[in-house]
Parts: structure tokens; C-alpha cells; sequence
């Protein structure tokens, strides 16, 4: 009976073509690449309600510039969105729409809670006025502050890229 032959060896391209392609493949998990895209290219819907939004605005500018993180532009329609920020305060009668909103958004979806009434109601103790959101959506990262600065809107964005990243992006294998 004839012997098994060796495993092959493995070849060490030093010069050519394939040396260059050595350097140009990466080899990753799916889950891991498809986490990496989603996470650089976030499309936020803002439900823009109140004097937050001002700070919102300044995140596009040349001094925070938000499209470094792959999230600038905005889309104002749910359907085409992936990342709600809900920027200001909610009041009773706009809680129905805020989650009518949510449930219209694309999946995979995400919320980020945009200063401290979106968080908290913050400092509105009365009837009117949704005391946070997470009451009717359920809610990714909560950025404080009244207002909060723009840097603490992007170290929240950075959170919840860190949160996509980790997260399972393709099915589980069927069971064997
Ligand atoms: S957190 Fe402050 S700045 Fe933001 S909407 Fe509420 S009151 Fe206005």
C-alpha cells in the first residue's frame, strides 16, 4: 500500500505579482466586515424637536465634522434611515409619532437619546412632556446634557459604532 503523501508546504512568495497580492488580501469574518461597513456608514433620521437641534447642526460643521465617522448624512425619511436621533423634548402628543417612526425604520435599526430631555423628560416635571424615550422605543445610547456638546454627541456616536461592531451581523449556522 502506497504511503500517504506530506501536506503540502507552504509557499513563501518573496518577489512578483503574488508578493504584492500578499499584501493587498485581507482575510476577516463576515460578521466582523459587515459590522466594520455598518458601523462607517450610519444614515440618521433626526426627529428634530427643540433647542438640541441647534447643536445638532454645529456637528456637520468643519470644526466636529461627523461625516469623519461616516454619519452625516441625514435622511428625513424612517425607510431610508438606520439610526433615529431624537433630538429635544417629547411631548405626550408626539410620543405616537416617535414610535410610529421607529417601527416604519429600516433594520438593522438603532437610537441614540440626544441630550437630557430626550434622556429624561430633563428639567420638564409636568404632564405634557415624555419623561424619556426609552418609555416607548427602546434606546442605544443616551448622550447627556442640556444641551450636550457636540463632542459628547460624537463620543456617543463612537459608543455605539463600538456597540455595531460587536454585534451579531449574520444568521447563526443551522443546526448540524
Ligand atoms: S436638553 Fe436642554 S437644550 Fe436640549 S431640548 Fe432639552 S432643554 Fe433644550
Amino acid at each position: 500500500m502506497a504511503k500517504p503523501l506530506p501536506p503540502p508546504r507552504p509557499r513563501v512568495v518573496s518577489s512578483g505579482e503574488e508578493a504584492l497580492l500578499g499584501d493587498a488580501v485581507v482575510l476577516t469574518q463576515l460578521d466582523k466586515a459587515i459590522g466594520w461597513a455598518r458601523k462607517y456608514s450610519i444614515f440618521p433620521y433626526p426627529f428634530a424637536t427643540a433647542c438640541c437641534a441647534m447643536e445638532y447642526m454645529s456637528l456637520s460643521m468643519s470644526p466636529y465634522d461627523i461625516d469623519r465617522f461616516g454619519a452625516l448624512l441625514p435622511r428625513f425619511t424612517p425607510r431610508q434611515a438606520d439610526l433615529i436621533m431624537v433630538i429635544g423634548t417629547v411631548t405626550m402628543r408626539q410620543a405616537p409619532i416617535l414610535k410610529r417612526v421607529w417601527e416604519q425604520t429600516a433594520e438593522p435599526k438603532w437610537v441614540m437619546a440626544f441630550g437630557a430631555c430626550a434622556s429624561s423628560g430633563g428639567f420638564y416635571d409636568n404632564y405634557t412632556t415624555l419623561p424619556g424615550i426609552d418609555l416607548i422605543i427602546p434606546v442605544d445610547v443616551y448622550v447627556p446634557g442640556c444641551p450636550p456638546r457636540p463632542e459628547g454627541v460624537l463620543d456617543g456616536l463612537m459608543a455605539l459604532q463600538r456597540k455595531i461592531q460587536r454585534q451579531p451581523h449574520t444568521p447563526p449556522p443551522p443546526p448540524a
